[in-house]
């Protein structure tokens, strides 16, 4: 599998991508005068991910990560000064779990029996890892640059963005998507109201005049979406979900998987809960 995927953005940001077929993860390297950050880490499908960024940059890693599902921390563990929100804590046992990383790629590929080998081999075995928790405003310095952590719950609860204002980018991971829709459809996740405000603060920051680095494309976000996912949540939000259809998620956990609706409005789609659109379902 030709998996890992570098791209030089400029001589301070690098883009690194876990390529599997279709699908792919991406990864960002901030790099300063004094320290590198390392946005996300994927599902750590070849284990090699540290020494990639230790190829590119001899500088100290600190690792952020923009929220605890298997395909942005599960490499994670390669790192040692990892900083992520601690609302996002509990996800750790069941994103983190080899035997589900496994099975979630191997469906992904097709069930191919020579993946799920390459994977029980190579791929990133750690279940857990210690982290710093992540404070909303909260600013990683690393010389003549710098990141500052932005809360955008709505995804999960502990989703981080990281924007570096003065380099014209921040980096959202799966807060804001482009084609897909956003996954606001599981109990974990904060009701639509939180979600649509998270959005609402993003863009009244300013930071929708920014490149948006996204979790799961090589391109920049088309500026339009996230205004677009605002109004799909206000109509949402105000009854007009009659055309909404079904969404079934092939990584569902189990049949208990409370059912997710789709809706969009032009290219901004959400999944979400009809039961999870103003109050918390899970605390
Ligand atoms: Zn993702």
């Amino acid at each position: 599998m030709g998996i890992m995927y570098t791209q030089k953005i400029s001589n301070d940001l690098y883009l690194l991508a876990e390529k599997a077929g279709p699908a792919v993860v991406t990864m960002w390297l901030a790099i300063g005068s004094k320290n590198a950050a390392l946005i996300d880490a994927g599902f750590g499908i070849t284990g090699t991910l540290r020494k990639l960024v230790q190829k590119i940059t001899e500088l100290p890693v600190v690792h952020l990560v923009t929220h605890c599902d298997p395909d942005h921390a599960g490499g994670s563990a390669q790192f040692d000064d990892i900083h992520m929100s601690s609302l996002d804590g509990d996800l750790q046992q069941t994103s983190l779990n080899f035997k589900k990383r496994v099975h979630d790629l191997s469906v992904a590929a097709g069930d191919n029996p020579l993946v799920k080998l390459y994977l029980q081999l190579k791929m990133t075995k750690a279940e857990s890892f210690d982290f710093t928790d992540i404070q909303d405003g909260e600013t990683f310095e690393l010389g003549g640059a710098s990141l500052k952590a932005f809360a955008f719950p709505g995804h999960t609860k502990g989703s981080m963005c990281f924007v570096n204002e003065a380099g014209g980018y921040a980096v959202t991971g799966d807060s804001i998507v482009a084609r897909d829709a956003a996954i606001l459809g599981d109990r974990r996740c904060p009701p639509l109201t939180v979600y649509r405000d998270s959005l609402r603060r993003f863009l009244d920051k300013g930071y929708g005049r920014l490149t948006i680095y996204i979790g799961h494309s090589l391109t920049p976000l088309d500026r339009d979406i996230p205004a677009q996912l605002i109004a799909a949540c206000d109509e949402v939000l105000g009854g007009g979900t009659s055309n909404d259809l079904p969404f079934n998620s092939p990584f569902a956990a189990d049949r208990h998987t409370p059912q997710a609706y789709e809706h969009c409005h032009d290219k901004g789609c959400i999944r979400y809960l009809r039961e999870n659109l103003t109050q918390w379902q899970d605390k």
